[in-house]
């Protein structure tokens, strides 16, 4: 596998996180074979195989490739300078870095080919003519081929009576995941590349559209491709959740609250699992991911079926991975007029700012100095990742003892703290 690896993500404290940038590649076998080893590209020939080489086909396809494929032109370049001096080790870079452009979704120009390899030789891998198991090709129209990302999903789950060798190896548990992504995500562009009449994108006027940004050379304009609403992270989706969004702000009015979810590494549900194998959260990004969707499904079933802060009109949320890849989701909700939140005291109900008491409420108490403390902070902690360069911490802690909630001359809650033993010794360390 190649790909540029990301090494800075991992500096610092916290959880191994495996990031590419750029476009992923995979290296292919060595040309001609090590010394007593097989080769790596294998040929058919015996005359009485009934699928046995025919030259002449063999001639004519590689005389094509050899006119029109790029990436067959670098290979008998590196041959030929094999052919010069064996000894000489020849790398070959099939993909270049897309460093040039910085456009997310770019594919690859004639000049930076995209080769993709798909599963090791010698082992199982995945092949476009798979079908699902149980169907009858003859009689059932429509979605029989199994896709690439239902292989990986089928080989990413824990089985009772199996071992898996992938879920147990734990960072390279990532860089299968990644490999695997990239991949289907890649299928998922090809697609949407080859079959851009079929789905009915607006035509656009290449040459014109090119001249009118300003490109001299219309001769080396490709086709453009529009990435649909449906690519989950391309332009056109963000633009429409977005609208989606402000269509329901334009309906509901503001928000009420905004709340943000975040995952904890340590939730007993994901325990659970660590223990049985032995392993570190980072090795397990499947289950932390899983466990952190069903607990944010339970979380707005509370919202909306069991209406925790009222009568919701409308909901929406974000799902985020922060920089070590743990989720979090920012959830906006929308409430209904008899259950607005307007009063201070409306604010109390909901909404504290204050370390819960730890004789009276020792299990909130445990929670919230667990994880809902920040710092230590200030110029004695002037490494601390908050505090900025003028010894001050850049989310303003620690922060006022405020007697009574109340909005503040801009219109935002300014919540209750109040001055006691306890909280002066936590916030301000
Ligand atoms: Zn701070």
């Amino acid at each position: 596998m190649g790909g540029k690896i990301d090494h800075k993500v991992n500096s610092g404290r916290g959880l191994y996180v495996y990031r590419i940038h750029g476009q992923n590649y995979h290296l292919a076998g060595s040309l001609i074979p090590e010394e007593g080893e097989s080769p790596k590209c294998h040929m058919v020939n015996s005359s009485s195989n009934p699928y046995a080489i025919e030259f002449t086909t063999v001639h004519e396809i590689q005389g094509l490739l050899d006119a029109i494929n790029p990436l067959v032109k670098k290979f008998r370049m590196a041959r030929d300078i094999f052919a010069m001096n064996e000894r000489e080790p020849i790398p070959i870079k099939l993909i270049g870095s897309s460093d040039k452009d910085g456009r997310t979704h770019n594919l690859p120009t004639a000049d930076e080919v995209a080769a993709i390899i798909v599963g090791d030789v010698d082992e199982d891998g995945y092949r476009t003519d798979m079908y699902h198991r149980g169907v009858d090709l003859s009689s059932e129209p429509g979605h029989n081929n199994l896709t690439i990302r239902e292989f990986f999903a089928y080989r990413v789950q824990a089985r009772v009576g199996e071992v898996s060798l992938i879920l147990l190896s734990r960072k390279l548990l990532q860089q299968f995941i990644v490999d695997a992504y990239t991949m289907v995500e890649n299928t998922r562009l090809n697609y949407i590349r080859n079959n851009q009449k079929i789905l009915r994108v607006t035509p656009y006027s290449n040459l014109y559209d090119a001249q009118e940004n300003g490109h001299q050379e219309v001769s080396d304009i490709g086709n453009r491709v529009i990435l649909l609403a449906s690519f989950t992270g391309g332009a056109r989706y963000l633009q429409q959740n977005y609208l989606d969004a402000m269509a329901i702000i334009r309906a509901y009015g503001h928000p009420d609250l905004f709340i943000t979810f975040t995952c904890n590494p340590k939730w007993p549900k994901i325990l659970i699992f660590l223990s049985e194998d032995n392993l570190n959260p980072e090795d397990m990004p499947d289950i932390i991911c899983r466990v952190f969707k069903i607990k944010l499904d339970a979380l707005m079933h509370k919202f909306k079926r069991e209406k925790t802060f009222g009568k919701l009109l409308g909901d929406l949320y974000r799902k985020e991975f922060q920089k070590r890849g743990l989720q979090h989701a920012h959830i906006w909700l929308f409430l209904d007029k008899k259950d607005k939140v307007l009063s201070p005291d409306d604010i109390d109900n909901f909404i504290t700012a204050e370390i819960p008491n730890k004789d009276t409420d020792p299990e909130l108490y445990s929670i919230v100095s667990e994880f809902m403390i920040h710092g230590p902070c200030g110029p004695k902690h002037s490494t601390r990742p908050c505090m900025t360069k003028q010894e001050f911490c850049s989310k303003h802690f620690p922060k006022d003892f405020i007697e009574e909630t109340h909005f503040d001359g801009a219109g935002y809650p300014r919540y209750k703290s109040c001055q006691d033993g306890t909280l002066f010794l936590t916030t301000r360390n």
